[in-house]
């Protein structure tokens, strides 16, 4: 295995090194804040998938039978 793995920033999908990258797996911090801006719009929001944690997966120590 090599020690360097290539790989595309998911943004401007330039290719960008993974090692020392402190923004994997973005090429840059400014790809980072746009994927993060991206979030906050809520552009990625997938139809049908809810991010919202329902209350039977929160840990209730009530709910162990
Ligand atoms: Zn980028």
């Amino acid at each position: 295995m090599s020690s360097r793995t290539p790989m595309n920033c998911p943004i401007c999908k330039t290719p960008a090194n993974w090692e020392g990258n402190h923004w994997r797996p973005f090429c840059s911090e400014r790809c980072q804040l746009i994927d993060l801006g991206a979030w906050a719009s809520e552009e990625y929001r997938v139809p049908g998938q809810s991010l919202l944690v329902t209350p039977s997966e929160l840990d209730d120590p009530e709910d162990l039978s």
